[in-house]
């Protein structure tokens, strides 16, 4: 695998079964919906954000995952609890609250389970996701030198303007 986008998009292949053998519409919503991976709050490990847009309006869901996610376990078991949330979207649309009710027969459906806002994989869909893994290949995480560089300097950034504050408050503080 090349990238995690492509790896990602396999994965969603693998998925697509497991939703209609569960009798949920995904295919109404494949079309319109994006996958990305994204730097989001550490809170959490995937995103999913559903709206209705445009003259005609059309559905259109984009699901982003954390870069930090580093195996294609977590990847995948993140990728089909945000699903969830956009197959939520398709028949319920934002009336209903994110992990209610409604959201917990459509993840217990696929295999999801545990408290709701981090709902996860169960035993035997645990079985199938490490099969998809296998067949997909490696996860390419790898933190690229440019980001690494990055880090560095917003590290420096935060840690030199902290500094700074301190160094302002005790001047300020100093007669
Ligand atoms: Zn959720």
């Amino acid at each position: 695998m090349d990238s995690k986008e492509t790896y990602i998009k396999a994965a969603f292949e693998k998925i697509i079964p497991l939703f209609r053998e569960s009798g949920l519409p995904i295919d109404e919503i494949d079309e319109r919906l994006q996958i990305k991976f994204a730097d989001i709050s550490p809170k959490w490990a995937g995103l999913c954000q559903s709206r209705i847009s445009g003259y005609y309006p059309q559905e259109e869901h984009e699901i982003l995952i954390s870069n930090t996610i580093d195996n294609g376990f977590d990847a995948i078991d993140v990728l089909i609890h945000e699903v969830c949330h956009a197959i939520q979207f398709h028949l319920y649309g934002d009336e209903v609250r994110p992990h209610g009710k409604e959201f917990k027969v459509i993840a217990e459906a696929v295999g999801l389970t545990g408290k709701m806002t981090c709902a996860s994989a169960n035993h035997e869909l645990g079985i199938k996701i490490k099969k998809w893994e296998k067949e997909i290949g490696v996860y390419p995480h790898e933190p690229s030198f440019a980001k690494m560089i990055e880090r560095w300097i917003i590290n420096l950034i935060n840690y030199g303007g902290s500094f700074y504050i301190l160094a302002m408050i005790v001047q300020y503080n100093t007669p």
